[in-house]
């Protein structure tokens, strides 16, 4: 199938689930995972319409950022290196994958007068493979980073459980979305505390139904990646 065809059916399904949780689909930013695409690909989407654009590496997306279209707003995903902290500052309008106190004051470090918009990453799961802080310690790193000048927390992201069960699906995002929720209760979050990144290709309907407002897709818009 062609991209626009998929980009079709990812929004009807965006509009579905939003229906089903008495939500505005407008509510649902798309973002496109362009990790290991090539530009051509990237081009077709731009053309398309789409301006958000999602990458895994730090390297990979400087390359991709230096070619294509200035207006295009790229996210960082990918788990962020402290040794590439200095690349980062000023790049991207989003990092998602802010995942440790420790990052975020390396970031900060490197700022040098700039800001810098970030959410922090939880895993939800707690499997081991996936990066992220503990649940029972989210709200406390929040609360550190929001003190430091430049760093703009916006909010919480997520990478769902590896796992066809709906059910544990749904278990990470509402957790997601209850620390979420608690955050927005204090008065250091503020109201830029507003995104919840949350839901993939195999799990965005679920994580729509359950709060999110940013889902990241790559493969059901793109195909599999080689
Ligand atoms: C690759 C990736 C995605 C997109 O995954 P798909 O299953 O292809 O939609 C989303 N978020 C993160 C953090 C990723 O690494």
């Amino acid at each position: 199938m062609g991209f626009l065809e998929n980009l079709r059916l990812v929004q009807n399904r965006i509009a579905e689930a939003s229906a089903r949780a008495g939500r505005n689909p407008a509510e649902v930013n798309l973002l496109a995972v362009t990790k290991t695409l090539p530009i051509d690909t990237i081009r077709q989407a731009y053309d398309a319409g789409l301006r958000e654009f999602g990458e895994n590496r730090v390297q990979e997306a400087l390359g991709k950022i230096n070619v294509l279209p200035t207006d295009i707003r790229w996210h960082l995903i990918g788990q962020l290196q402290t040794n590439k902290i200095n690349k980062v500052v000023g790049k991207f309008i989003l990092i998602h994958s802010l995942a440790s106190l420790h990052l975020a004051e390396a970031l900060y470090a490197r700022l040098g007068g700039a800001s810098q918009d970030l959410l922090l990453e939880v895993n939800t799961s707690g499997e081991a493979s996936k990066s992220g802080v503990q649940p029972a310690v989210a709200v406390e790193t929040a609360g550190k980073i929001a003190m430091l000048p430049g760093l703009h927390l916006k909010g919480l992201m997520t990478v769902g459980p590896l796992t066809e069960d709906s059910k544990k699906q749904r278990e990470a995002f509402r957790k997601l979305k209850e620390l979420f929720n608690e955050i927005r209760g204090k008065a250091w979050a503020g109201s830029a505390f507003s995104t919840l990144s949350m839901g993939m290709s195999s799990d965005f309907e679920i994580a729509i139904e359950e709060g999110s407002t940013l889902i990241r897709v790559g493969t059901a818009l793109f195909g599999a990646r080689q």
